[in-house]
C-alpha cells in the first residue's frame, strides 16, 4: 500500500514542476512516468527568463547552468521553408 497527498502523472516540465514545488512546501508526492527518464525525447533547447528565476526560487539555478549548454554555442535560430529548403533568414539564438 503507497499512500501519498498528491500523485503526479508525467514528468515533463509540469510534472516535475509540481513536484519540486510540493515537496519544498513538505507537501508528500509521488510522481509516476511513462519512460525511464523525463520523456523520450528532449524537451528544450532554450529556457525563457521567467524560467530561470523559477529555477532560482526552487535553487536549482547552479545544477541547471551546470548541465546547460554554454551561450556562445547555441548557435542561430533558422528560418526556413523546410528543412532543406529556402533560408528565409537567421537570428543569434
Ligand atoms: C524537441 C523539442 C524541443 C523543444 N524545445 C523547447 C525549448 O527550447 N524551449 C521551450 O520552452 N520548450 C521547448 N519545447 C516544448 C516543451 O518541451 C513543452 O512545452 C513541454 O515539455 C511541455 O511540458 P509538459 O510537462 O506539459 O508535457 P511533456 O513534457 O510532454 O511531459 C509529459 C510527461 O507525461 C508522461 N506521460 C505521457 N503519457 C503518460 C502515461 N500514460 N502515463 C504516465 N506518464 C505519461 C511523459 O513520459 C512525460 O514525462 C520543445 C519540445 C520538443 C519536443
Amino acid at each position: 500500500m503507497v499512500e501519498t497527498d498528491v500523485l503526479i502523472v508525467g514528468s515533463g516540465p509540469a510534472g516535475t514542476s509540481a513536484a519540486l514545488f510540493l515537496s519544498t512546501l513538505g507537501i508528500p508526492n509521488i510522481m509516476v512516468t511513462k519512460y525511464r527518464w523525463t520523456a523520450n525525447t528532449p524537451r528544450a533547447h532554450i529556457t525563457n527568463q521567467r524560467t530561470m528565476e523559477i529555477f532560482r526560487d526552487l535553487g536549482i539555478e547552479d545544477q541547471v547552468l551546470a548541465e546547460a549548454t554554454p551561450h556562445h554555442l547555441i548557435g542561430d535560430t533558422v528560418f526556413c521553408t523546410s528543412m532543406a529548403g529556402e533560408e528565409i533568414g537567421r537570428i543569434l539564438a
